[in-house]
């Protein structure tokens, strides 16, 4: 950063707040002056507000009327870098940089002074009342054992008051301390050497070492089947990464996952690195978030949102099963943490791995296209080879009603259990079942606030809306018709083909994976370590269990509805169902038991099943992408959303009609305009859904059209408007 980015006290400067406005806002720079970049704590109103000084001031106010800056955080000034990453990232998502400037600050306590930072953890003494919240508080320090929290953090983790933690705290049984200073990571060891890599293993990571040497951006797809060691040749390039003296930050798409990946780094560079998702405490988190931006932590490992954390010399972002849907951020700032990655580091100079057993089609036209380097990884490691796939045609089992274990699958679960190995049963459905309904009147209980069904939880004993997790208890009569007792429950979910399970194989021991019946990380962590120990004969799972977790005597995978996501007019129905089979199968035989994977089936003969079963994904990418290209989809065309959300049904409609009037600044471009129809998830929370897609060729500048199409429409204070830039689902 050269001389002319301080600025001297008393100069104008211009301020990016984390606060809803668009525009930038003066200020005098503070006693001491401030550098371009600098953390900032200014008056905004009657309110003190963080931001960050962006440039110099416009001086088109009243000077007189400029307030200074009331201090400068205690952070490294944003880089240049990192401001021109949300500036982009801004106007590719259209997301205002107030919103931005949210993402990469997400560190607690930023702007408190350091001797504000309290922390509490268990005291000596006994409190001289136990009342129900005081034991909660105390509860929860005793499970996590040494670790301390803010105030606000443990109040809410034991849903208590703060006032509850006062009380403990003069009574000594909650001790009050000044939060540790933010200390460096422990340094990762880069001397330490990782497992011998196979001939392949080694020429790929080579490679990718190499490519880190020469320096400056690049993308690498790194494919390879599950168990070929994609981890293992990634860890190296994040060791040349390290010891060429910049940070790496590895993405993984699920909490679950980083319990066995933690250990593995730990294993590979005698340290763990710095973890960042919605899991860390909050003075962790803060720690983290300074550190990163002084470079005193290396290695981040975390969720998407870690793209936004300030590093100071970032060299590598690894994208670990880059296909997963969950990169795609469906809330708030709608971004896609994989293409977020590729333009973080084209800024950074840094490279970029995309690691995938079953890559997206984008990534995998990329490729092709030679935009990205690919390395193939080929076979598994060691002895394990991939299960062998065969479907199970339904239209040949004789199968009760109310029973989805065919004959033939129960008939090789069986044979697992008298040799010891374990099982897994999957099904993309939680609950019990996906419908209930009134025998009486023919009734489907639907959430009052969406456009869903509510979904029995036998296991809570309550009706589940999955759209908005509202919930109620079961009820006895119909709601509609109020007849008791005729309400039932209609297809599958994980619960109902657990108690099939326990009918069909009495003796064997189940355990069902579905997120929601673990009440937090930690204990669906404790249940994959006891799986992995052999607690288990039989798992029966979600897509939970889809990802990456190892199962080393699980020998045989039934997937029983493999159609289930062929259904439903999504486009990229085919390409998820493809991955979601392929990464399931992939579960079984990890260690030196050859795998089976057995797929229920109704259509044998459909392109996508058949794909799968032969394994020629090649050939099923090279399908789906001519499909695409003759449809002008993506990858191949650009596809925009717009959904106009509002409490009347109307409100949102009548929006939707107007924009599809005012098509101007899009039919310049040629782009098509679909709708207004009713969005795919038609009503959430008690907001109506309308959406509008926009078809455009692939080299158009969109965004600018988008914005000044949407512009167009009226304030109406009950409407919400969200742009979709490459929507997941179209
Ligand atoms: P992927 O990321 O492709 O699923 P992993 O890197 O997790 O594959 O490797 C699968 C399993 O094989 C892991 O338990 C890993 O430790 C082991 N493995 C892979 N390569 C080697 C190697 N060269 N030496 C020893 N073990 C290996
Ligand atoms: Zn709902």
């Amino acid at each position: 950063m050269d001389l002319t980015s301080h600025y001297d006290p008393g100069a104008l400067v211009s301020v990016l707040t984390t606060q809803p406005i668009d525009r930038l806002l003066d200020y005098r720079a503070p006693a001491g002056g401030c550098m371009q970049g600098a953390y900032v704590q200014v008056p905004l109103g009657p309110r003190q507000v963080l931001g960050v000084v962006w440039g110099p001031g416009q001086g088109n106010y009243d000077l007189s009327k400029i307030r200074p800056v009331t201090r400068v955080l205690d952070a490294a000034p944003m880089r240049d870098e990192m401001r021109e990453f949300l500036t982009r990232a801004g106007d590719y998502t259209l997301t205002p940089m107030s919103a931005m400037l949210r993402l990469a600050t997400r560190a607690p306590g930023l702007s408190d002074p350091p001797s504000m930072q309290k922390v509490y953890r268990l005291g000596q003494a006994e409190p001289d009342r136990m009342t129900d919240a005081r034991r909660r508080v105390l509860e929860v320090l005793r499970d996590y054992g040494g670790l301390s929290f803010t105030q606000k953090e443990l109040a809410e983790m034991a849903g208590v008051s703060t006032g509850v933690i006062k009380g403990l705290v003069q009574q000594g049984a909650v001790r009050e301390e000044q939060a540790p200073r933010d200390t460096p990571y422990p340094r990762m060891d880069t001397d330490r050497h990782g497992k011998p890599l196979t001939d392949s293993q080694a020429a790929a990571a080579d490679r990718l070492s190499a490519a880190l040497q020469d320096g400056g951006y690049g993308t690498t797809l790194l494919r390879g089947v599950t168990g070929s060691g994609k981890t293992e040749v990634y860890l190296e390039a994040v060791a040349a990464c390290l010891a060429a003296g910049r940070q790496a930050l590895v993405l993984l798409p699920e909490i679950a996952l980083s319990e066995q990946f933690l250990v593995r780094v730990e294993q590979r560079f005698g340290a763990k690195p710095v973890e960042w998702h919605s899991g860390v405490t909050m003075t962790e988190r803060r720690r983290a978030w300074k550190m990163v931006g002084q470079g005193q932590a290396e290695l981040v490992v975390g969720a998407r949102s870690a793209l936004f954390l300030p590093f100071r010399d970032l060299g590598l972002i690894v994208v670990d099963e880059e296909h997963d849907t969950s990169y795609k951020q469906e809330d708030g700032v709608l971004y896609n943490a994989r293409d977020m990655a590729v333009l973080r580091a084209s800024i950074a100079g840094a490279r970029v791995v995309l690691a995938s057993a079953t890559p997206s089609l984008e990534t995998w036209a990329n490729a092709d296209a030679g935009k990205y380097d690919r390395l193939d990884l080929g076979a598994r490691y060691g002895a394990a080879v991939l299960p062998e796939m065969r479907a199970i045609d339904m239209r040949a089992e004789r199968i009760e009603p109310g029973r989805w274990i065919s004959p033939a699958l129960a008939h090789a679960v069986q044979r697992r259990i008298a040799k010891g190995e374990q099982s897994l049963l999957f099904l993309n459905r939680r609950g019990y079942a996906p419908v209930t309904l009134c025998r009486a009147c023919g009734e489907q209980i639907g959430c009052d606030h969406c456009d869903a069904r509510m979904v029995e939880h036998r296991f809570l004993k309550r009706l589940v809306c999955h759209q908005c997790g509202e919930t109620r208890p079961m009820p006895e009569a119909c709601p509609a018709c109020g007849v008791e007792g005729r309400l039932a429950p209609i297809g599958p979910g994980v619960e109902r083909l657990a108690e099939e399970v326990a009918e069909v194989f009495p003796e064997a021991r189940a355990a069902v994976l579905s997120s929601d019946l673990f009440s937090s990380a930690r204990a669906l962590k404790e249940a994959i370590a006891g799986i992995a120990e052999g607690d288990v004969d039989i798992v029966i799972g979600t897509q939970l269990v889809a990802k990456g977790h190892n199962f080393p005597n699980l020998t045989l995978v039934g997937v029983i509805d493999a159609d289930l996501g062929l259904q439903g007019s999504d486009l990229r129905a085919a390409e998820r169902t493809f991955q979601l089979m392929r990464q399931v199968a992939g579960r079984a035989g990890r260690a030196e038991t050859p795998g089976e994977a057995l797929l229920q089936t109704h259509q044998p003969d459909h392109p996508v099943i058949r794909a799968i079963l032969t394994g020629d994904e090649e050939a099923f990418w090279t399908a789906e992408a001519t499909a695409r290209r003759l449809a002008g989809m993506p990858p191949y065309g650009r596809l925009a959303a717009v959904i106009l959300s509002a409490t009347e049904a109307r409100t949102a409609f009548e929006a939707g009609q107007d924009l599809a009037r005012r098509t101007g600044p899009l039919a310049r471009l040629q782009a098509q305009v679909f709708g207004p129809a009713a969005a795919p998830i038609a009503r959430i929370r008690g907001r109506h859904r309308v959406r509008l897609l926009v078809k455009a060729d692939k080299g158009v500048a969109l965004q600018q059209a988008m914005a000044q199409w949407v512009g167009q429409l009226r304030p109406d204070r009950d409407l919400r408007v969200a742009v979709d830039i490459d929507p997941q689902s179209f």
